[in-house]
């Protein structure tokens, strides 16, 4: 124990084996003993936070890390995290250069805008997009777009955090531009577009797209700001997906500011990007609150590479996964739950049955709220009443060495296989064994 893990956790280890025997009225084995404090150690070195096998239906799991990383981000973070990097170092005239200018020209190049800074999320990209040009002045916003994302971000909140004072206009269900142009005064620093990423209001309804909203904004020489979320930079009808509002479409469309999620659809590290006009992006990028929010080096490199990757359209879908997963159509899917069914079937023995059955994924992390894509699952339905057995056979799944997550619904637990590719499926195989008993 101690060649393999070191004296101090050996030691730490044998107290608390010891420990645990005192409390048992348990005889002394010696076997017995140093068997169960070499499992404890290897408990022990689990790492906190660690791969887990994402069968829960919900392909951006906000929990389980939303997207995940195409190979070439990966060797990216590689090369720059063990070593130096030129990362706000010019190397053309060996002077101080910019973290954003590895990711800027990119940005640009792909949304067509004249400028583009990076921070932390999204959630501070509205924070310091606000705070730098709306501080101590209006913000005139649709009453149906006062948003809620997951974890406490509330559009009203960060209007508060931004020193900054919401205007809000129209109702829940209807806003017309006539709304925008009353509440525009001289106090007013620019009109608001907030993407309702997680909800979506139906029926008799009206809001003022972009073009409209740009258009009375710079009429009244204000700036207009849009927040998209997840914006995909690319469209994915194409895909077999809804279309899902772009920042080049907004940006087309007049919006001055626009700011979106690096690890929504985009399929990135997690990172807010704000795109737009040089003047206001340079006073965002000068605002102090900036350096507070900043970008590490590992991410940028991910970013930078999963950028590149939209360089060549042609050949995204293979290798970014995020698209490679929402884009798989259900007959493959169906085909991996057929492969497996047999193999979970044996490994739960007779106390279970497991089925091949149809279902629906969604997009996750508030993206296309409504929109389902047609997945196949596994799903299992335990012998005897209650949903005890069934919650114990969940718990299971997340102890296995690769914790597997599903879903339980209409009392059976699922599978959902969308985000099972090659890999994790062997995985899956190898360590199903394990559940029997
Ligand atoms: C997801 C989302 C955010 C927050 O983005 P994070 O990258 O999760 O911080 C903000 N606004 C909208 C409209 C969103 O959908």
């Amino acid at each position: 124990m101690i060649e393999r893990h070191g004296r101090s956790l050996a030691l730490d280890a044998i107290r608390a084996g010891l420990d645990r025997l005192r409390a048992s009225a348990a005889p002394f084995d010696a076997g017995t003993f140093f068997a169960e404090c070499a499992d404890l150690l290897e408990q022990d070195r689990r790492p906190g936070l660690q791969p887990v096998i994402n069968l829960t239906g919900t392909v951006l799991h906000t929990n389980l890390g939303r997207a995940w990383a195409a190979p070439e981000a990966m060797e990216a973070v590689m090369a720059v995290m063990g070593q130096p990097s030129n990362l706000e170092f010019d190397l053309a005239t060996g002077r101080r250069g910019e973290r954003d200018s590895h990711v800027e020209k990119l940005l640009c190049r792909i949304t067509g805008a004249e400028a583009a800074t990076l921070v932390n999320n999204n959630a501070a990209a509205v924070l310091l997009t606000l705070t730098a040009l709306a501080a101590r002045r209006e913000v005139v916003m649709s009453r149906g777009e006062l948003v809620e994302i997951g974890g406490a971000f509330r559009i009203p909140d960060i209007m508060i955090r931004a020193n900054c004072k919401l205007r809000e206009v129209g109702t829940t269900n209807r806003t017309h531009g006539r709304d925008y142009e009353e509440a525009i005064g001289r106090s007013t620093a620019a009109l608001m577009r907030v993407h309702p990423s997680n909800y979506q209001i139906e029926g008799f309804t009206s809001t003022v797209d972009t073009k409209t909203l740009a258009a009375i904004a710079h009429a009244h020489e204000v700036p207009m700001l849009e927040d998209l979320g997840s914006g995909s930079l690319i469209d994915l009808a194409p895909y077999g997906l809804p279309h899902e509002p772009t920042p080049q479409e907004a940006l087309a469309d007049g919006a001055d500011v626009v700011t979106f999620s690096g690890d929504k659809l985009l399929g990135g590290p997690q990172a807010g990007l704000i795109v737009g006009r040089k003047a206001l992006i340079d006073r965002i990028r000068k605002c102090p609150l900036k350096r507070a929010l900043r970008l590490d080096k590992m991410t940028i490199a991910a970013l930078e590479a999963t950028l590149r990757l939209y360089l060549d359209p042609d050949r995204l879908r293979q290798r970014l996964p995020a698209l490679r997963l929402l884009s798989r159509p259900r007959d493959e899917i169906r085909a991996c739950a057929l492969r497996l069914q047999p193999a979970l079937a044996a490994a739960l023995g007779a106390r279970a049955t497991v089925e091949v059955v149809d279902c629906s994924s969604q997009i996750g992390s508030g993206s296309l709220p409504v929109d389902r894509l047609p997945s196949a699952a596994l799903s299992i339905r335990m012998a005897g009443r209650g949903g005890g057995s069934l919650d114990r056979l969940a718990s299971r799944l997340r102890a296995l060495p690769r914790p597997v997550v599903g879903r339980i619904h209409d009392n059976a637990l699922l599978l959902d296989l969308r985000c099972l590719e090659a890999d994790a499926e062997a995985v899956l195989v190898a360590q199903l064994p394990q559940l029997a008993g």
